[in-house]
């Protein structure tokens, strides 16, 4: 039987990356989002059925023609994994509010960006699921995180909001709330004793960090089960992790 579309943002690398193979192998045609094309382009994936598409997730408009464009040859979208994230880690003294307004604007209205495209087709099919990438910072404070931990409290509360809104049209809102995990998501941090600190932090843990596969499966769980049935959100970290 053909298998659905499944659109995933922040394709391109870390968690995105994982969750982009796993699908693959398992036969899903997708649409891999990401502003780095050339980067999804060179994952390890049988292209027969994939889409790539250079979107930036606050760009509403290119979100949309993307998944239109995807619509047209695959079908329409039964799940969304809003991945696409930035962590600009700093003390809130002294950072620069481009930086809070980008964490703002990628992790939660790139979020509500995707789901306003997807979300009307999956209620009047009554089928759908959104899976949200949050964060265990969406669930308790870090130092150095004030606007990241805003950000990710942010996708807790909208994902619950809309599960709320859309379960009686049988369509499931889901979270992923991971741990630190060894991705690009650090190399983009400006403020050096906020990199110091988190390092120090993850020694702590004997630097053991969680495997981006674990959270790719992770995804793949909840959405294998059942229409009728929604995981509401996973917390998934490494063991030793505090
Ligand atoms: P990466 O930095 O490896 O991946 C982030 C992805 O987001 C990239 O593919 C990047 O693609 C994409 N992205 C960033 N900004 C935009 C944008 N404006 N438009 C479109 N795509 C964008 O980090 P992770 O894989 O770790 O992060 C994935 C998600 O997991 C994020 O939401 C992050 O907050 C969350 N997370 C990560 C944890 C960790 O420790 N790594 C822990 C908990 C949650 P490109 O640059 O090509 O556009």
């Amino acid at each position: 039987m053909t298998k659905p579309l499944i659109v995933i943002t922040g394709a391109s690398s870390g968690f995105g990356a994982e969750i982009a193979k796993i699908f693959n192998a398992a036969g899903y045609p997708e649409l891999l989002l990401g502003r780095r094309t050339e980067k999804i382009s060179a994952l390890p994936l049988n292209f027969d059925q994939v889409m790539v598409a250079s979107v930036d997730v606050t760009e509403q408009d290119q979100f949309k023609d993307a998944i239109a464009k995807a619509e047209e040859k695959f079908g329409p979208v039964d799940l969304l994994v809003n991945n696409a994230g930035v962590m600009l880690l700093g003390n809130v003294q002294k950072q620069s509010p481009k930086e809070w307004q980008q964490m703002l604007d990628t992790n939660v209205m790139g979020v509500l960006n995707g789901t306003q495209i997807v979300l009307p087709g999956m209620v009047a099919r009554e089928h759908g699921t959104i899976i949200n990438m949050s964060s265990l910072a969406g669930k308790k404070t870090f130092v150095n995180h004030a606007a990241y931990v805003a950000s990710k409290f942010g996708v807790h509360g909208l994902s619950e909001t809309i599960r709320e809104e859309v379960s009686g049209n049988n369509v499931r809102i889901s979270l992923v709330a991971p741990g630190a995990a060894e991705t690009e998501l650090l190399t983009h941090v400006t403020d050096d004793k906020a990199l110091t600190d988190y390092e120090a932090w993850k020694d702590t843990m004997g630097g053991i960090t969680l495997d981006p596969v674990h959270v790719a499966e992770s995804v793949k769980f909840i959405y294998d089960m059942p229409q009728e049935v929604n995981i509401r959100e996973v917390d998934i970290a490494a063991t030793r992790q505090d």
